[in-house]
């Protein structure tokens, strides 16, 4: 069997709201063979700009094998030693093209991706959602849901007291602070002794990623699970965090991490450091997250896989069959392949329009002004003030 052409498609995918996703798209790919078999993949890190780089790596891929998964992996990663090699754009590239070899492996053996992957150890995957209000949690635990996760870089802490209030004691909580650059790492570690008492499952980027010592700190300091790694790209991303043992919960995200194998290398890992997995898929489509099923269906130290069932309408109807969710678990497929297919019809409904969304500037300043920082640790306290500047 031999490579013959890769197509790339992508499309808008906007969640409806003020947050910082105005401007999301997501890319698939279809990697063709010449023995009629193609693979669907889907990268992120930028998706406009993985599409390029998919474009620019395709022609290194026809003729080829696609079951030589790992060969041309390495081909890939060392054709973009002139352009950095790491980094999410080049990991997104290689995270769609490695998924869509895998789908084409499991279809040309009649076998689940999953069975590829060491094979299942759970037929389902335990999957959490975003609530931002005690009504949007109470909505999704009577939808079945036993863990949520909240945060944000306003509020978290109002957001959580409200949540455990009207969920109880038996969900799970998350909070992810989403590690952003004016948060001092004092800060950090008073929100996260603050939320011990709301004994979270995680406490998720509570620094900079970039900033591994800080994150050591507010590992040592706060007595939560920590959890962190959907920023970074590869094996080599992830290295030292997992073997300074500083976070608890790796994640890394199923469309920029490099691809199904280097996931699977990441949980491994993990695993002999005792740590667990729980993949980011907050900005990703349908067929990464259904590629992350396979995988977390084969991995020991699995935890959980974020899920975003209803961010934007047209979610699932670029995929097709659509997915099994029951109780707040998602059904590992036992179709060849990944099990599902990509709907080119519905995804021409969606064009990209732009792939950058506008900043909020007023957040650096945010932590600046003292009555506001107060207010984000105490929720309670009455702040002095509703502006800042
Ligand atoms: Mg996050």
């Amino acid at each position: 069997m031999k490579i013959t052409d890769i197509k790339t498609f992508l499309m808008h995918a906007n969640v409806p709201d003020s947050s910082g996703w105005r401007a999301r798209n997501w890319l698939f790919i279809k990697v063709y063979t010449d023995e009629g078999i193609y693979g669907v993949g889907e990268g992120s890190g930028w998706p406009r700009v993985v599409e390029t780089a998919v474009r620019d790596l395709a022609p290194l891929l026809i003729g080829e094998d696609p079951f030589e998964i790992e060969r041309l992996w390495q081909k890939l990663f060392l054709a973009m030693m002139g352009h950095g090699m790491t980094g999410v754009v080049g990991g997104g590239a290689l995270a769609a093209i490695d998924m869509a070899l895998w789908d084409i492996k499991g279809k040309a053996l009649n076998r689940p991706v999953c069975d590829l992957l060491g094979g299942k150890i759970r037929d389902r995957v335990r999957l959490y959602p975003h609530a931002h209000s005690a009504e949007r949690a109470r909505e999704l635990v009577d939808r079945g849901y036993s863990a949520l996760k909240t945060g944000g870089v306003s509020d978290p802490l109002a957001k959580v007291e409200a949540i455990r209030r009207e969920v109880g004691p038996n969900v799970d909580i998350m909070v992810d602070i989403h590690g952003p650059p004016w948060l001092t790492t004092k800060d950090a570690i008073r929100m996260g002794q603050a939320l011990e008492e709301y004994d979270l499952l995680f406490y998720e980027d509570p620094v900079a990623p970039e900033d591994v010592d800080a994150l050591a700190r507010v590992s040592a300091a706060v007595n939560l699970p920590i959890a962190a790694g959907e920023r970074h790209a590869h094996i080599w991303g992830v290295r030292e965090l997992i073997e300074r043992e500083l976070i608890d919960v790796v994640q890394p995200d199923t469309g920029r991490a490099g691809g199904l194998m280097q996931m699977k290398k990441i949980a491994a890992m993990a695993e002999a450091h005792y740590i667990t997995f729980a993949p980011h898929d907050g900005s990703l489509g349908p067929v990464a997250e259904m590629a992350a099923v396979h995988l977390c269906a084969t991995l020991p130290n699995f935890l959980i896989l974020e899920h975003l069932e209803d961010d934007v309408p047209q979610r699932y109807e670029v995929m097709q069959p659509q997915p099994t969710i029951e109780n707040g678990f998602l059904r590992v497929p036992d179709a060849p392949g990944l099990g599902i297919d990509i709907v080119e019809e519905a995804i021409a409904h969606y064009p990209s329009d732009g792939n950058v969304s506008p900043p909020n500037l007023a957040e650096y300043t945010y932590f600046r002004a003292r009555d506001r920082r107060a207010a984000w640790l105490h929720p309670q306290a009455p702040s002095a003030s509703d502006e800042f500047n």
